[in-house]
């Protein structure tokens, strides 16, 4: 299902040979499957920001070098949440419970903003890999171009910190 985007009187034009294949939205809410939560090939690392790791260190009343020595491993320089077999790659998050995550409340951006992440975001790698891997691709609520957009924008550098 698509959803007609109404244009604002201000809005900039976007050039025909720049649009993207989610102009009039893309429909996703997510239906706890727990399947992005799994180890899959290139999408298998969970990366935490800073603030990730500050957020998650309070939830578990810890302090960040508490947290980050406990949970977290490194891969190109970058932390991430170390898999529940205890190596980098191979296992699922840690965090995954009976298909749930156990600490959705204090969950790494990279869980909050899938799947609007910019490498995903081209009609071939939504189709073949996003659409049928995911199943709440195509349920709940369309997300606008403009939503979709800001969420892959704040991607953009976001491991820098
Ligand atoms: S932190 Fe939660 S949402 Fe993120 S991968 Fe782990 S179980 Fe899934």
């Amino acid at each position: 299902m698509t959803q007609k985007k109404p244009q604002a009187k201000n809005s900039v034009p976007i050039k025909k040979s720049s649009i993207p294949f989610y102009k009039d939205g893309l429909q996703f809410e997510c239906q706890g499957s727990g399947k992005c939560c799994t180890s899959r090939g290139g999408y298998g690392y969970v990366y935490l920001t800073l603030k990730d790791r500050k957020r998650m260190a309070a939830h578990f009343e810890l302090t960040l070098t508490e947290f980050t020595k406990q949970y977290c491993g490194k891969h190109n320089g970058h932390f991430m949440l170390k898999e529940r077999s205890g190596h980098e790659g191979g296992g699922d998050c840690r965090f995954l419970k009976e298909k749930r995550c156990s600490v959705y409340e204090a969950r790494p951006e990279q869980c909050r903003t899938w799947p609007f992440w910019p490498e995903v975001l081209n009609a071939k790698t939504w189709s073949q890999e996003v659409a049928s891997f995911c199943p709440g691709v195509g349920k709940g609520k369309v997300h606008s171009y403009e939503e979709i957009k800001a969420v892959a924008d704040s991607l953009k550098g976001w491991l820098k910190d």
